[in-house]
């Protein structure tokens, strides 16, 4: 066992004198002195600050030395210090030491890049840390599972991840999937005996452990150890959290990047073995043209800026409620076609209030919005009064007691505010019930609970168990809640007004169910029973010739930005389908709500199931509503969706929903609902739950993929200028018109600093209204390529022609050459104003003056291009002369020339395109 750290305080218990497992649960709650209510806040605190946060601290170790020297094993890192060793055996002493600052300040800006972009995503961890149910000065309370202390007596259900290491107090067909810790596969039964001292973890029935699954059923367990005092924490094991900083786009350029590399090795040694044995030039001249040629080809900032970019994107994401858990997804967002969504709560409020119950002969309309219980009750307009109501209407009473007590939520007035914990549908027969003059504390008190099944999506339905009498032998009443199909299955006796049962009248209650649910109410039965044993609820067995009690129908208002969103997705291509638990009929009133579209019919799970895979390739293409679906109907959903060729987002939050998260391109997990099963299984995890995060998430992966092929698209004709300008020196046999280090220079330093805007680049107007790009696009298309070569073409005339013309005018080459450095700077500049918007015009307000970033990366430029051309160290370093004012303007004109012919280009292809 584990050896927590033990208490130096005498009224702090230690948690040393375990094994726990061989302890009865009470024995347990002894050891840390704790009832089964739970520990107080204050105590909670204390022992907080005794154990320290239930956190798995991460080492981080040498990460800044592995991070330094990952940056030196990098394909063209290792060319440029093989260039240093050469250049400096040759005698350019300078050169090779201007050779080795650009590759160290390389590095250290990849240092920095790659810290900012860990940096976001460790925020981000923060996001998708897990809470805990745990019992505090009596009552249940969701808290942050870093809060949870030895003695904190926690509540678990199916999808939690366990928070700590817990000895059970109460199971109730608890399964737990260990495959975590123990490598079993199957969920494992969990029982209250203890076992053997020497028991294998496996084995441990009484035990959970911290990160193991639970899959079914629910449970409470007093928390024995957190942190690194857990098994977990023992063996040292990290759970599974957010990946790093790749995609395949990125990993494919950095690929594209290294064959560059290699190609342009080979292309230079050939121009070493053609300018030295061919055109017979001395060999060290040779080299030094060979480097440059290298240099100027290798696109030396690419990887580093994509990786940003993504970064950057991951961080916005997070800033709109949409938390990437799984890079690749910022990618596949932004060729999303289908979103899959749950209803309710995602494109709902989730705010259940009941608004009529309908009784075997009347209906009653609630008045009140929200968990208060404030609002009339009312039959024909008459006002029930609560008091009476055991006169007025005893079915009435019986319905609202069998709400209040089949029910695991719980209310709580804070702040003027009623606060629900648990489940809204739950909370919405809460408010009922005390409407109807019931104490819901009170009434769990006199009829205590004696068994229960949990609802579960599958079964659509949940009961309770209450000891008819003192006497046991008695048996037990049951009251059981659920989709009205369900319940109805169950019954064959109805409660008439007066309280006293009556054969089922299915058709009367068929036709209330269907007509609340035309409303977009969602509807659920109650109704009540009796059982000899409690074991009959394990079995589901004596669940039959129940007596229905009512119905109760509940609005939950969609969202007002769910139907923005919907509105928005339809427009930006991407089609919506709800796929929901709840009735069809509610299901397709709340679809046109949404502005889905009208008369839609929803096909219902049994429905699915009845059909092979082809003829659900066919419904799913004419079909938006889902309902009455469970998990497996979403798996199938999403696969069909798939094999026509749809990229699919799918929206879950329950243990079962893992394999169609899985399965989706994107799956989305419910960040508050969600169980932690889901959100581990989902690539992205919604932190508001709200489907409107879903299209803004689409909408920043459309702008990563934007600003990642401006940046391309930036970054590639610098290099092609560059090498087209020195390839033309050499067959021309004219002399080089930038020197190798000056190449470094503006694609290390000006290049870098320019195309770090890209990554910040906000979203052009018209990302929501383009169709989903095609998954496996390339990203260099036909119209990126033209453009790559148009402005590499413009670049190496700029360049080529201010030298030669500075040449020309009698300049000395050092000086000529510093203007064709600072052309190629300002050609740079104005093409950064014109790949901002890669096809509209850049003419506008906002393109010229272009956001403070761009302002100020232009800022740093040109300080930074004025060093370079009159700071005294930099013109022995870089061999630069000063410029005379007159010069530096002419460059200026170049380089908007550079941007007012790529406006003409894009104004043409606009005409073209329109003709
Ligand atoms: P979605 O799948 O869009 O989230 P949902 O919440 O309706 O929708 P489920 O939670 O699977 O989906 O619920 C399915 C049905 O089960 C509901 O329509 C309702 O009739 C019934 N139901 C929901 N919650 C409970 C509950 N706590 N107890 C009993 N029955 C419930």
């Amino acid at each position: 066992m584990p050896q927590p750290p033990t208490s130096t305080r005498p009224d702090i218990p230690s948690t040393a004198a375990a094994p726990w497992h061989t302890r009865t649960s009470q024995q347990a709650l002894d050891g840390l002195q704790v009832s089964a209510q739970g520990l107080s806040s204050p105590e909670a605190a204390d022992r907080l600050r005794q154990h320290g946060p239930n956190r798995m601290e991460v080492t981080e170790g040498s990460g800044l030395w592995r991070r330094v020297l990952a940056q030196f094993n990098n394909l063209l890192i290792m060319v440029l210090l093989a260039a240093v060793v050469v250049t400096a055996l040759i005698g350019h002493t300078l050169d090779a030491a201007v050779i080795l600052a650009v590759v160290l300040l390389n590095v250290f800006i990849g240092v920095l890049q790659e810290g900012k972009a860990e940096k976001a995503l460790q925020a981000i961890r923060h996001l998708l840390a897990p809470h805990a149910m745990v019992l505090r000065d009596g009552r249940l309370h969701e808290i942050d599972a870093a809060d949870l202390v030895p003695g904190d007596v926690v509540q678990v259900a199916s999808g939690d991840s366990l928070p700590a290491d817990l000895r059970w107090m109460q199971v109730n067909n608890l399964r737990v999937d260990e495959s975590a810790l123990t490598g079993e596969s199957m969920p494992v039964e969990k029982a209250l005996a203890p076992v053997e001292p020497g028991a294998a973890l496996g084995d441990r029935l009484c035990m959970g452990y911290a990160g193991t699954l639970v899959t079914q059923g629910q449970a409470r367990g007093v928390v024995v150890a957190t942190a690194g005092g857990t098994e977990m924490g023992r063996i040292g094991r990290l759970l599974e959290s957010v990946e790093p900083v790749v995609t395949p786009l990125v990993r494919n350029m950095a690929q594209l990047a290294r064959w560059i590399t290699l190609a342009v090795v080979a292309a230079a040694t050939a121009l070493f073995a053609f300018g030295t044995l061919v055109r017979g030039m001395p060999a060290a001249e040779m080299f030094m043209t060979a480097v440059g040629l290298a240099v100027a080809a290798i696109p030396e900032g690419l990887p580093a800026i994509m990786s940003i970019t993504l970064a950057i994107g991951v961080q916005r994401m997070a800033a709109r409620h949409a938390v990437i858990r799984r890079l690749p997804a910022v990618e596949t967002l932004g060729s999303v076609t289908v979103i899959c969504s749950d209803k309710t709560g995602t494109l709902t409020r989730n705010e259940m209030t009941v608004q009529q119950v309908v009784l075997a002969n009347r209906v009653i309309d609630i008045e009140g919005a929200g968990y208060a219980p404030e609002g009339a009750l009312r039959s024909n307009g008459h006002h029930l009064q609560p008091a009476e109501l055991f006169r007025e209407a005893p079915a009435l009473l019986a319905l609202a007691e069998a709400a209040a007590l089949c029910n695991d939520a719980s209310l709580h007035l804070e702040g003027g505010q009623w606060q629900l914990v648990g489940d809204p549908t739950e909370g919405a027969l809460l408010t009922l019930a005390m409407k109807a003059g019931i104490d819901p504390v009170e009434l769990a008190r006199e009829r205590p609970r004696t068994g229960a099944i949990p609802f579960e999506s599958e079964h659509r339905y949940m009961a309770t168990a209450h000891a008819a009498a003192a006497d046991a032998s008695a048996g037990h009443n049951l009251l059981l809640k659920g989709a009205p199909e369900r319940v109805l299955g169950m019954c064959s006796r109805q409660c008439r007004d007066g309280g006293e049962p009556v054969p089922l009248d299915e058709p009367y209650w068929q036709r209330a169910i269907d007509e609340q649910a035309r409303a977009g109410r969602r509807v659920l039965a109650l109704a009540q029973g009796h059982i000899d044993a409690v074991s009959a609820l394990d079995s589901r067995s004596g669940l039959d010739g129940l007596t229905l009690l009512g119905l109760v129908a509940i609005i939950d208002p969609p969202r007002q930005e769910a139907i923005e969103a919907v509105a928005q997705c339809r427009a930006a291509g991407i089609r919506v389908k709800m796929i929901t638990g709840d009735h069809g009929v509610t299901a397709s009133a709340i679809a046109t709500q949404l502005g889905m579209g009208n008369d839609l019919r929803a096909v219902t799970g049994p429905e699915i199931e009845a059909m092979d895979d082809t003829a659900l390739q066919q419904v799913v293409q004419d079909t938006d509503v889902f309902a009455r679906a469970s998990p497996e109907h979403k798996l199938r959903l999403v696969q069909a969706l798939q094999a026509r060729g749809e990229v699919v987002a799918m929206t879950g939050d329950g243990v079962n929903d893992a394999p169609a998260l899985k399965q989706a391109d994107v799956g989305v997990a419910m960040g508050r609902k969600g169980t932690e099963a889901a959100k581990q299984a989902g690539a992205i995890v919604l932190a508001d739950d709200n489907f409107a995060s879903i299209a803004h998430a689409v909408e920043e992966g459309r702008t990563v993929y934007d600003n990642l092929r401006k940046t391309v698209t930036f970054l590639l004709p610098i290099n092609g200028g560059e090498s087209m300008s020195l390839l033309a020196a050499v067959l021309l046999g004219l002399a080089m018109p930038i020197m190798p280090v000056q190449i470094l220079w503006v694609n290390m330093v000006s290049s870098v600093a320019l195309a770090m805007v890209l990554a910040f680049e906000p979203t052009e107007p018209d990302v929501m209204k383009r169709a989903p790009r095609p998954p496996g696009e390339a990203m260099l298309s036909a119209f990126v390529i033209w453009r790559i070569v148009l402005v590499s073409t413009l670049f190496t005339l700029g360049i080529f022609g201010m030298f030669q013309w500075s040449l020309s005018t009698g300049a000395p080459l050092e000086e000529a050459r510093t203007m064709a450095v600072n052309t190629l700077v300002a050609m740079e500049v104005f093409y950064l104003f014109s790949v901002r918007y890669l096809k509209a015009p850049s003419f506008t307000g906002a393109g010229v003056q272009g956001t403070p970033r761009v302002l100020l990366a232009m800022g740093v430029v040109v300080v930074l291009q004025a060093l370079f051309t009159y700071a005294p160290f930099m013109q022995s370093w870089f061999n630069t002369r000063a410029l005379h004012p007159a010069e530096v303007l002419l460059c200026a004109l170049v380089g908007m020339g550079v941007l007012v012919l790529l406006e003409l280009e894009k104004w043409v292809l606009r005409q073209r395109k329109v003709a």
